[in-house]
């Protein structure tokens, strides 16, 4: 989806979001919801994940639940930088959501990239939601700053996720060798990122 609330300097999304290097009439334009459940439903998948941009912007719009009654029988999957708490019927329609709070190397201020009541909604409801956090990290103090956030907005250490923030996949391995050991010992988890590293130059 379109837009977004953030502008992350490493965005590997910006197509969806920065007008100063893309022409978004080009990259997103505007969609009726029924062309994107009928382009969806052409894919022929079982799994249909919602991203962006920030996805969740929309989630206050009357399209929204259409949109999700539309995508009515596909297993849903949901991605946002947890600026933004969920509905009930959002929670109660998507399978799973991946929430990306960002630190500070994003170039968002805190007070953009941090919004505390939601990131504490978000925690509590991963007690009966299939809930996970990741955090882009470069080095080890950004481990520090990932457990801060999640001790200070009480997210469960054993749903968040550790992935390297990187545009090569040689950086993002050597990072990922910098980083394991203490996120391990933090609690955390860790990934390759291995949908990025597709994505990204090698
Ligand atoms: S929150 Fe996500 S989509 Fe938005 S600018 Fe940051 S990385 Fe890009």
């Amino acid at each position: 989806m379109g837009g977004c609330n953030l502008s992350c300097s490493w965005c590997d999304s910006a197509f969806t979001w920065d007008t100063s290097r893309f022409d978004l009439a080009r990259e997103v334009g505007y969609w009726k919801i029924e062309e994107i459940a009928e382009t969806a439903r052409s894919a022929n998948t079982p799994l249909i994940v919602i991203s962006g941009g920030e996805p969740l912007q929309q989630q206050t719009s009357p399209a929204w639940p259409q949109f999700l009654e539309l995508l009515g029988g596909y297993e849903i999957g949901l991605e946002t930088n947890g600026t933004f708490p969920p509905t009930e019927l959002t929670l109660n329609r998507v399978s799973w959501v991946t929430v990306s709070p960002k630190l500070s190397h994003s170039g968002d201020p805190a007070w953009t990239r941090i919004n505390r009541d939601a990131l504490i909604a978000w925690g509590r409801c991963a007690q009966q939601f299939d809930i996970d956090f990741s955090f882009a990290v470069r080095d080890l103090s950004d481990i520090e700053s990932a457990l801060q956030i999640a001790k200070l907005h009480e997210l469960p250490i054993d749903r968040i996720w550790i992935v390297p923030e990187a545009t090569t996949a040689a950086l993002s391995i050597s990072r990922l060798a910098e980083v394991s050991e203490a996120a391990v010992q933090a609690g955390f988890n860790v990934s390759a990122r291995l949908s990025a590293l597709t994505n990204i130059q090698n």
